[in-house]
């Protein structure tokens, strides 16, 4: 006889982490190619000898900077093992079995695997035929059993990003006791101006918590720290079903320097937003189709052909993460970087033709 595990697990779909192939040029995981910012790495550097003691449990110093950052009191804000424990944790906080979360679909591959881990129901809804979310669709889908409702944006995989406008329509439709929180992953990578600001929205409504992490612009993707300005409830309970120490000392310190080194953050971001133009434009210029991105990474609505455009770019010493017979998301890396990704996204057209 053999230990008995949950039997529900055998329908649980695997999180799919982007492949790092010897060799090969990796963008699979929306990372920043550049590495950490150099603040963080002397951060870093500078703690390594006290990793022998256990990290401070309440990330007292880091709260305390962003508090200060986004102008809140410290009790709004929980910090977590990466955005996704976040996610998980927001989750075990607000439903029991038999409640439900509404998310868009196709959108962080989490959200469906947390909330069925956590014993709650999924609602996924559908993205627009133009790659976005779908909140028309949303509000219609939230029920007296809803508790929690993530949107995304910009919207990974596809990178498509919401306006001010239509976000506050939405929230304005939704009850007062049904969480929202806006996954604000990419936000740094943002430059369209009618973006919505999630802490800014957070700060005025009483049910909207912004949740944000050091892993994709801040380059601190291998730490796993992410952070959330939600009600003060919602950041208590928070802390209540965290793991204790989860988030560790060298995350801590590095996303303390991190914060304090804007400027080497606005020019990095720089970067990545002229390459991403640059691929976008070249892409479309191609002829494939590919949304608007606000994100550091593009979306190929390849549908059938994704497979084999998957297998060319690996053949061509690229890894993308493909999404079985959807689509194919990129990353945008150094420029060197996407031009290998560009030389073989041209060759797999011609040999469509
Ligand atoms: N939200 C979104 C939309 C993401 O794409 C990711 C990472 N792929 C996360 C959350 C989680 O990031 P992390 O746990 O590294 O903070």
């Amino acid at each position: 006889m053999s230990v008995r595990t949950r039997a529900d697990l055998d329908q649980l779909p695997a999180y799919v982490a982007g492949r790092t192939v010897p060799g090969s040029i990796k963008l699979a995981s929306n990372e920043v190619s550049e590495g950490p910012l150099p603040s963080a790495v002397a951060a870093i550097n500078q703690a390594a000898g006290e990793v022998h003691r256990y990290p401070d449990m309440g990330v007292g110093r880091l709260t305390e900077a962003l508090a200060a950052k986004y102008d809140v009191p410290a009790e709004r804000i929980a910090v977590g093992c990466g955005s996704v424990a976040l996610c998980e944790q927001l989750v075990q906080a607000t439903c029991t079995a038999d409640d439900e979360v509404v998310f868009p679909w196709r959108s962080f591959e989490a959200y469906p695997i947390i909330t069925q881990v956590v014993g709650a129901k999924q609602v996924r809804v559908p993205l627009t035929g133009e790659h976005a979310l779908d909140l028309a669709a949303m509000a219609a889908a939230i029920t007296p059993a809803t508790r929690l409702v993530f949107v995304c944006t910009p919207n990974n995989p596809t990178g498509t990003l919401l306006r001010r406008a239509e976000l506050e329509a939405f929230l304005d439709r939704v009850p007062e006791d049904v969480l929202v929180v806006l996954d604000e992953a990419y936000f740094e990578f943002v430059t369209d101006p009618e973006a919505p600001d999630g802490v800014e929205i957070a700060k005025r409504r009483g049910n909207v918590a912004s949740m944000r992490t050091f892993s994709k612009a801040y380059g601190l993707a291998g730490l796993r720290v992410g952070y959330t300005v939600a009600p003060v409830e919602v950041a208590a309970a928070l802390r209540k079903v965290c793991i204790p120490f989860s988030v560790n000392a060298l995350a801590q310190v590095a996303a303390i320097a991190s914060l304090d080194a804007q400027d080497e953050l606005r020019k990095r971001v720089a970067n990545v937003v002229a390459e991403r133009e640059r691929v976008h434009r070249e892409l479309v210029a191609l002829g494939y189709e590919v949304p608007e991105t606000q994100a550091n990474f593009v979306w190929l609505p390849l549908g059938e052909r994704t497979a084999e455009f998957n297998k060319h770019c690996l053949d061509n010493r690229v890894v993308v993460r493909a999404f079985a017979g959807d689509g194919a998301r990129v990353t945008i890396g150094r420029p060197e970087e996407n031009d290998a990704f560009l030389a073989a996204a041209r060759s797999f057209r011609r040999s469509a033709r």
